[in-house]
């Protein structure tokens, strides 16, 4: 099916497409090889709430955005290399159903289709595009993975201390390693998560004090490097965004009923 639909007319007709619909805030997207696999709306479980978004499956990325207007504007646009994926099948959850994970290195979270039918299709095509890939480029499936950020709305209490109330002023923070949501005395130390980023990351104690146990082994086994590092971390005191960027405000967006995808 794939193969077929390489250097198509229609396929290059279909990718310009989804390019115009992101216009200038979107990269391009016509490749070399790239195939568009299918697309349509999911839901994504955002920090602040659910959020219908349109997601793009390609040979090689998964590209998805929020919608402007249903089929022709979207904006905000993510791309995933599809190389670095693994998906992960959530139990149904009283309202929460049809859901899956989708993981990535530097970043993690979790969808829902509209029905099972729906689910089974978008994890049966996005792991094959994964499997192709692999099977091609000879690489393994990354196996370092994101903590999935638990939603604000889940925690009015700091997930640590379990006495810190959440209010106005006093905001919830996210730990980088394992998503919980936790107060800022919970979460006031640093350390460097390089599949996330370059700088040192806020982190809960808990993670703080698991990580640098296992960074104390390591640098007994390799002293030369962990200087280097350390020196790196302590030059680097700007805080990383606590934002999930894909989490701003898209008031304009329709509530529309969500079209069943395309394959
Ligand atoms: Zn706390
Ligand atoms: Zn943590």
């Amino acid at each position: 099916m794939v193969d077929r639909l390489v250097n198509s007319e229609a396929n290059a007709r279909r990718i310009a497409i989804v390019e115009s619909c992101f216009g200038s805030s979107g990269q391009p997207l016509a490749v070399q090889g790239r195939v568009l696999v299918g697309e349509g709306v999911l839901t994504k479980i955002c920090r602040k709430k659910p959020k219908a978004r349109q997601f793009f499956l390609f040979n090689d990325i998964l590209v998805y955005g929020n919608i402007i207007i249903n089929k022709k504007k979207y904006n905000k646009q993510h791309v995933i290399p599809l190389e670095e994926v693994k998906l992960e099948s959530l139990e149904d959850d009283g309202q929460l159903r049809n859901g899956w994970l989708i993981r990535t290195a530097s970043k993690s979270f979790a969808v829902y289709a509209a029905t099972s039918t729906e689910k089974q299709e978008w994890m049966a095509h996005i792991n094959k595009c994964i499997e192709d890939l692999l099977r091609k480029s000879g690489k393994k499936a990354a196996e370092v993975h994101a903590a999935v950020w638990v939603p604000d709305s889940e925690a009015n209490v700091c997930m640590r201390c379990k006495r810190n109330q959440f209010t106005v002023l006093n905001r919830r923070h996210h730990c980088r390693k394992c998503g919980d949501v936790v107060c800022g005395p919970c979460s006031n130390k640093k350390f460097l998560l390089p599949s996330q980023s370059s700088k040192p990351l806020r982190v809960c104690l808990n993670c703080y004090d698991i990580l640098s146990k296992a960074k104390v082994q390591n640098n007994y086994q390799n002293s030369i490097s962990s200087k280097l590092e350390s020196k790196e971390r302590a030059g680097s005191a700007e805080s990383s965004c606590e934002e999930d960027s894909d989490d701003k405000e898209d008031s304009n967006q329709p509530e529309t009923a969500p079209d069943q995808p395309k394959f």
